[in-house]
């Protein structure tokens, strides 16, 4: 029988009740491994509701309370790291050393969320007037939502819920239903790790799940991340509810690749950047712009490296990336394969005919590699999330970076230059949110925020880090003045302080 996957509402499973599904597939055989059940609004509002009751005891918790739940969650996240990462690898794909890094990335985030005492640590004003003091204060917002992408269903969700739950705030995740179950297993180990019932609930759905979630009054702010088209939709639904919404979307990385480069380092960063996680990472290179002779000396190297790229499914531990997550997804990454012919491009790998031995109902493509990319092709223009790279060559860093900064993404971009002067140029003038220099994916640490330029992120604040404390919290200034035996009686102009 196929398994089932329903909601985690108020500290336990739910099943679903809307009669509505979606299959859930293993995209190394193409076999349906599960079915989610798809929320309606009225359990979306249960959700809510168990996030709301859970709420005061929760934020009126000390911090440090709540810190040493997260130590807790902290070691059993460390204790079921190869269970997390083979429920990633199953439902996404990706080889199992890449779900298991996509775990630990998420535990710095954990990491960080642990010192939530000094994090919220406020300030403090003595005599602001004579014998007058005012302090300032962080306040959780109330109940929030995070929406979540497929791509890291451990690692995008621990961007945002350790954070939201360490401020006070309880927490409803409507994860993406193409790999629902490693969200599944993060609830049960929050309520194992001593989380009062309902401060941490997953709502699996779609549309209907992520409207109800936007519309309802009682969420004070949602966090997304996915596609940009989607983010902008939340974006404005969201905060035309008055919720705070920080919505991250899509990307097209630019690498810059300096005719001074070390060539071989650049070509191994644009292996791992283009090709890992099958291209399916929102801090992917999928451009690489080559600046005068990179041009030639990169092509060279990348041309047999592309086409001896190591694809497997996940168990196979000499694998270098895997199949794609749906077969949907492969028709659209094909479907620009296709685009890239007719707009003109030089195809040098062709990943379309790559099939896999034992595995032939799976979602596999090979590494593909275009030249002569043109700024006005759609293959360069629109994101395509899978393993297909496009060179596209440019007379000088000038060029370079005009390409980079008139892009209408901005999530991630680095510079491969041995110059000095030029990459501090570039990390100080270019318009995108992280910047490498010499590193192909600049993802920030837990300590940092995460968060692109451009229509790659709607609203004010970068996820994690102290914008993710930011976000879920608002600002408290309290004036007090006790009595000291002098009385001046009523004012009735504005009051200055002496
Ligand atoms: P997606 O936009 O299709 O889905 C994201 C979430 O939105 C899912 O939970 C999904 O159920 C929901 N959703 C989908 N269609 C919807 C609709 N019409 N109305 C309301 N909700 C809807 O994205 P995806 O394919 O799951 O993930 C890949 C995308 O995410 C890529 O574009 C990638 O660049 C982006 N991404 C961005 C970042 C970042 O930090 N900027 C990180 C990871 C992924």
């Amino acid at each position: 029988m196929t398994a089932q996957i329903n909601h985690y509402i108020g500290g336990k499973i739910e099943e679903g009740k809307s009669g509505r599904h979606s299959d859930v597939f293993n995209p190394a055989t193409g076999e349906v491994a599960a079915h989610v059940a798809l929320a309606s609004t009225s359990e979306v509002d249960a959700a809510v509701r168990a996030a709301a009751e859970a709420l005061p005891s929760w934020a009126g918790m000390t911090p440090l309370n709540r810190a040493r739940v997260m130590f807790k969650f902290r070691e059993l996240v460390e204790a079921n790291r190869s269970k997390l990462a083979e429920a990633i690898s199953r439902e996404h794909g990706k080889v199992l050393s890449d779900a298991a890094g996509e775990v630990t990335r998420g535990l710095e985030v954990v990491e960080f969320a642990c010192g939530i005492p000094q994090l919220l640590k406020g300030e403090f004003t003595e005599n602001v007037g004579t014998n007058v003091d005012s302090y300032s204060v962080r306040q959780p917002l109330g109940v929030v939502a995070g929406i979540t992408p497929f791509n890291f269903p451990a690692m995008v969700p621990m961007w945002m819920f350790p954070v939201a739950l360490a401020c006070g705030n309880t927490f409803v995740l409507k994860p993406s239903e193409r790999d629902p179950t490693t969200p599944m297993l993060l609830a049960e180990l929050l309520t194992e790790a001593g989380l009062p019932a309902g401060a941490f609930n997953v709502i699996n759905g779609d549309k209907e799940a992520v409207d109800a979630i936007l519309d309802h009054p009682e969420i004070q702010a949602v966090s997304f991340v996915g596609s940009t088209p989607i983010a902008e939709y939340v974006y404005h639904r969201g905060t035309s509810a008055n919720k705070r919404v920080q919505a991250l979307g899509g990307a097209k990385n630019h690498m810059i690749v300096m005719p001074d480069a070390d060539m071989d380092q650049a070509t191994d960063a644009l292996m791992g950047a283009g090709y890992g996680s099958a291209g399916e990472r929102c801090m992917a290179v999928s451009v690489a712009v080559a600046v005068g002779a990179a041009g030639d000396a990169l092509i060279e190297r990348l041309v047999p490296r592309v086409r001896s790229l190591k694809i497997g499914p996940y168990s196979d531990s000499e694998a270098e990336m895997g199949p794609l997550v749906t077969k949907q997804h492969y028709d659209k990454v094909k479907g620009y394969i296709d685009l890239g012919i007719e707009e003109g491009a030089k195809l040098l790998v062709d990943g379309r005919g790559f099939t896999m031995q034992g595995y032939e109902n799976g979602y596999f493509m090979g590494g593909t590699l275009f030249d002569e990319v043109k700024p006005s092709m759609r293959i360069y223009k629109e994101e395509i999330f899978g393993p297909v790279l496009s060179v596209v060559r440019a007379k000088d860093y000038d060029e370079a970076v005009a390409l980079v900064d008139s892009h209408e993404y901005g999530n991630g971009t680095a510079i491969f230059t041995r110059d000095g002067d030029a990459a501090r140029t570039f990390a100080s003038r270019v318009n995108v949110g992280m910047v490498g220099v010499n590193v192909p994916i600049p993802v920030p640490m837990a300590f940092h925020s995460f968060g692109g330029w451009k229509r790659s992120l709607f609203g004010d604040h970068h996820m994690h880090g102290p914008e993710g404390v930011r976000f879920y919290t608002r600002m408290k200034t309290v004036t007090s003045r006790w009595p000291t035996g002098i009385r001046s009686g009523a004012e009735f102009v504005m009051p200055t302080m002496k």
